[in-house]
């Protein structure tokens, strides 16, 4: 027999339980560790809610955890409750599926006036993420700016823009819907630090802002280079290209404006009494390389809430080599030292779509099973050794069945077409599980 530790209970964590489980088949215990009792790391809190054919991977996980060979044990930190050190001594081997949950800073003055948030801290109030759920982002003022032009910023950007009623059949959260409904922001200018062919945006995404009960997608065609151009793009950021060209067509009133502001360079955030008013950017041009130059001129955009959406980091843990840079942990092709991997966004840095973790944990699984041959053995004691662990130290872990109450819980309080209005709250988790 042998026993797997993964570290995270996201997309990547999942695959990679899916692929051991079928390189392995019952010649192998497969525990998925989580901090949270609550799995499915960004399929719950980063994906959008009103993303549903998104999260609804989440049942293909389900399955996983519910097979034979794999566990579930939540509200356990690695690098706290026990170290990497710890679990490689119980494991066969601990691949690392934490993610990248932490904002990249954006390095530039007034970051941190009250109002200035990552976007890592705004998608987790809306989706109940439990160290952001009280986030209460301002929302009194009638001005947004969104940093960064990739899908996490028209994310962000589309939650700001939305009705009430476009929020139907979502799984947003209670105190996010009530909070946008009142919001009195009524333009949200996105900055992009270089221009429309430089997107990284994808074409569905950018194609839902054509279709907004209140808002209207702005931009400036003089901001395109000439259309013939468009023709050298690889055909997804051809079509991204032309769905914001077409933005400049649409002919409607609505109360509210998304503004797409190309080669806008943030360079600081003013404001009195430590509160965010105004982005001070800077008109770029691209250099010989394709990077943004700055020209010298500058403008103001107002803003009281600024949520910069320019990427992630995963978070260093004590005794694991760690790439500054890339801000993900140092690893060859998934493998970071003996027995010791890294998968998804932990090992490749913040980009792709959930599907590119299947892949991912696949190759990592067969670097695995290259290794400890499937009917191979060790004596490692696995999940027995952790709890007995855990229990030393006063850890209480939740597995998969304390999972389902909590998500029958909020099942029974949800009303249709607002699945998580009343979800349950990390305070209440262990309430729920009457401990
Ligand atoms: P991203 O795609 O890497 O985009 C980051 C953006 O931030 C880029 O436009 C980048 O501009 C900009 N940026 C970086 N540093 C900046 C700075 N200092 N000042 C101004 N702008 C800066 O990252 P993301 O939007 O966080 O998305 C992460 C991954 O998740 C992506 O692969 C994305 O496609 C995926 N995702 C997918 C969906 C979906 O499928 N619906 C939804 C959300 C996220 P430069 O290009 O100039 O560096």
């Amino acid at each position: 027999m042998r026993h797997f530790a993964i570290v995270g209970s996201g997309p990547a964590g999942f695959y990679t339980a899916e692929a051991l489980e079928k390189a392995y088949g019952d010649q192998a215990r497969i525990d998925i560790l989580d901090r949270y009792p609550v799995p499915y790391g960004l399929i719950r809190f980063g994906v959008a809610p009103d993303h549903q054919s998104l999260k609804a991977v989440s049942k293909r996980y389900d399955k996983v955890a519910e097979s034979a060979g794999v566990d579930f044990i939540g509200n356990v930190t690695v690098g706290r409750d026990v170290s990497v050190a710890e679990l490689l001594g119980l494991y066969d081997a601990v691949i690392l599926a934490i993610g990248a949950p932490h904002d990249r800073k954006l390095g530039i003055p007034g970051e941190d006036l009250h109002g200035v948030i990552g976007s890592a801290e705004f998608v987790g109030w809306y989706n109940g993420h439990p160290e952001f759920a009280e986030l209460d982002p301002p929302l009194g003022g009638t001005h947004a700016a969104v940093i960064g032009n990739g899908n996490v910023a028209l994310d962000c950007a589309r939650i700001l823009s939305k009705t009430r009623a476009e929020f139907e059949g979502s799984d947003i959260v209670g105190h996010a819907l009530d909070a946008l409904d009142a919001s009195a922001i009524r333009t949200i200018t996105i900055l992009g630090r270089r221009g429309p062919h430089q997107i990284a945006m994808t074409p569905k995404e950018l194609g839902e802002l054509g279709h907004l009960d209140a808002t209207l997608p702005v931009v400036d065609l003089n901001d395109f280079p000439p259309v013939e151009s468009d023709q050298a793009l690889e055909p997804g950021q051809r079509k991204s290209v032309s769905i914001l060209r077409e933005f400049a067509n649409i002919r409607a009133n609505k109360p509210k404006t998304m503004i797409f502001d190309f080669f806008a360079r943030p360079v600081r955030i003013e404001g009195e009494e430590g509160k965010a008013e105004r982005v001070i950017v800077e008109r770029t041009e691209l250099d010989e390389k394709g990077a943004a130059r700055g020209t010298g001129e500058t403008y103001e955009v107002p803003a009281s809430l600024v949520i910069s959406c320019i990427g992630y980091s995963t978070p260093p843990i004590e005794g694991v080599a760690y790439d500054e840079r890339g801000g993900k942990f140092l690893n060859e092709k998934g493998r970071i030292a003996d027995r010791l991997y890294a998968v998804g966004w932990a090992r490749r840095g913040p980009t792709g779509t959930i599907g590119t973790n299947r892949p991912d944990g696949y190759e990592v699984a067969d670097q695995i099973a290259a290794a400890m041959e499937p009917g191979s053995s060790q004596d490692r004691p696995g999940a027995e050794g952790l709890k007995r662990l855990l229990a030393e130290r006063g850890v209480m872990p939740t597995d998969y069945d304390d999972w389902r109450k909590i998500e029958e819980t909020e099942t029974t309080r949800a009303r249709p077409g607002s699945p998580r209005e009343k979800f349950v709250r990390p305070e209440e988790w262990f309430g729920v599980l009457g401990r």
